[in-house]
């Protein structure tokens, strides 16, 4: 049996929920399960307003629209990051600009952003919670306020995290979560939008339906999308988010498990692991070649000879084929962790014996070199 990285975590709490939202006939878009949805996701995160709509990426989108992204203005996007947060940014007709990270974290580095800001006309600022772990928000929010530039939190990996005594989603004019089904939890597809104010949340919905103004004939002033997540996927959410707290547990405690088993070995780090408001959703090795005697290619070769699934850092935006024409502020420091990073299996849903069979490969591994 093939070992995920972070497959669905789908219980009989789950299977509930969803035959129930069935049951009830609330099949179509809109239904008790999305506003329920919706105001429990708000209250995870602390702010007041919510809206749950198809994906992150869609969130994203929307997010960005409302806080005036479009032709003629640069999103700053840090470089390594999953691509939909540079793609969303292209939606609107805006320029992403990639900024590079803090080596140690993988997150935006608060000293190149403000380079980046003085240079470019700066609709919106994109910080990544990479792998669940905050961005570094008390030097990112005061360098934007400065620029008088709008912060929108991608949060997409970071639902349950904290930094300081804050939630993840609750930084910045808006913020976004998914719940793609590798997420920390899923809805299969789906995504959200939230923010302090009501105005560019309700906004928002309405572009996420068609952009419909409130009238029989279906008039419209605005081109719309349809971006919302159907009431039965929000019903899979409200289970899942009824259990993010165990799930986020499951995955911290495999964390320490590979904390423990790479203590002491040279040249091998945990990115970002040293913070306890990480809800640890993916545990990455970073291998210094030199120091350890291998690459991580050379364990993943090896765990994937075991049927187990690993995955490389996300590859750098301004690396990529579709942006290479892009502005970028680099200091390598995203590329190195590209080329020396390894995600390992971090899944709630492995069992014990599923985690005894990656730590065991690994031992193995280290035993060998
Ligand atoms: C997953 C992810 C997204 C996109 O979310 P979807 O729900 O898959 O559209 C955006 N940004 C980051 C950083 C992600 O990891």
């Amino acid at each position: 049996m093939k070992i995920y990285l972070s497959p669905p975590d789908i219980g009989e709490l789950e299977q509930a929920y969803v035959a129930e939202a069935l049951r009830s006939g609330w099949v179509a878009p809109a239904g008790p399960d999305l506003d329920a949805f919706e105001r429990e996701l708000a209250d995870r995160a602390g702010v007041p307003y919510a809206v749950a709509l198809s994906s992150g990426t869609a969130a994203l989108h929307l997010a960005l629209l409302a806080l005036g992204a479009g032709a003629g203005t640069a999103v700053i996007v840090p470089t390594l990051t999953f691509a939909a947060t540079a793609n969303a940014a292209v939606y609107t007709g805006a320029e992403p600009v990639f900024v590079d990270c803090d080596p140690a974290t993988g997150n935006l580095d608060p000293d190149l952003l403000g380079r980046a800001l003085k240079d470019h006309d700066v609709s919106a600022v994109v910080p990544v919670d990479l792998f669940g772990r905050c961005a570094d928000y008390d030097a990112i929010l005061p360098v934007c306020d400065r620029y008088g530039v709008p912060v929108l939190e991608d949060a997409a990996e970071a639902l349950g995290a904290t930094y300081g005594d804050r939630p993840a989603g609750s930084f910045g004019s808006a913020a976004v979560f998914s719940f793609n089904g590798n997420k920390i939890m899923t809805t299969s597809g789906g995504g959200a939008l939230l923010s302090e104010s009501r105005n560019l949340v309700d906004r928002c919905r309405y572009l996420s339906t068609q952009a419909r103004q409130p009238v029989v004939h279906y008039e419209h002033t605005d081109i719309g999308y349809n971006y919302r997540l159907s009431n039965v996927l929000a019903a899979l959410g409200r289970a899942q988010l009824k259990r993010l707290d165990e799930m986020i547990g499951r995955r911290r405690a495999v964390r320490e498990r590979y904390a423990k088993l790479f203590d002491g070995v040279k040249g091998v780090t945990l990115l970002g692991a040293d913070d306890l408001g990480s809800n640890c959703w993916l545990t990455t090795v970073v291998v210094d070649p030199a120091e350890a005697g291998w690459t991580a290619a050379d364990l993943a070769g090896v765990l994937r000879n075991h049927d187990i699934e690993t995955r490389p850092i996300w590859k750098p935006m301004h690396l990529q084929p579709v942006f290479a024409k892009a502005r970028s502020y680099v200091t390598g420091a995203a590329q190195r962790l590209f080329e020396t990073g390894l995600a390992l299996p971090s899944g709630s849903s492995l069992g014990p014996g599923e985690v005894d069979r990656v730590l065991t490969a690994v031992h193995n591994f280290l035993d060998a070199r």
